[in-house]
C-alpha cells in the first residue's frame, strides 16, 4: 500500500490500486479540501484513497 501527501493540505492518505474491468476515467480527491490526489484517464487501473492523518492546519488562507 501506498502513501500519499495532499498537496494543498497535508493530510495523509494510504492509496490503494483496483482494476477495473473496463476503462475508466476519474479521480480521488482529498476530502479535506478538494484537491485531485490520483487522476486516470481511459484506465483500467484505479484507485482508491482512505484518509489516514486528517491536516486541516495547513490550508493555507485565501488571499
Ligand atoms: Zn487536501
Amino acid at each position: 500500500m501506498d502513501k500519499i501527501i495532499c498537496s494543498k493540505c497535508g493530510s495523509e492518505y494510504s492509496i490503494r490500486k483496483i482494476h477495473y474491468p473496463v476503462r475508466d476515467t476519474d479521480t480521488v480527491d482529498c476530502v479535506v479540501c478538494d484537491e485531485v490526489l490520483k487522476s486516470w484517464r481511459k484506465s483500467t487501473t484505479a484507485y482508491t484513497a482512505k484518509l489516514e492523518v486528517r491536516r486541516v492546519n495547513h490550508l493555507k488562507p485565501p488571499k
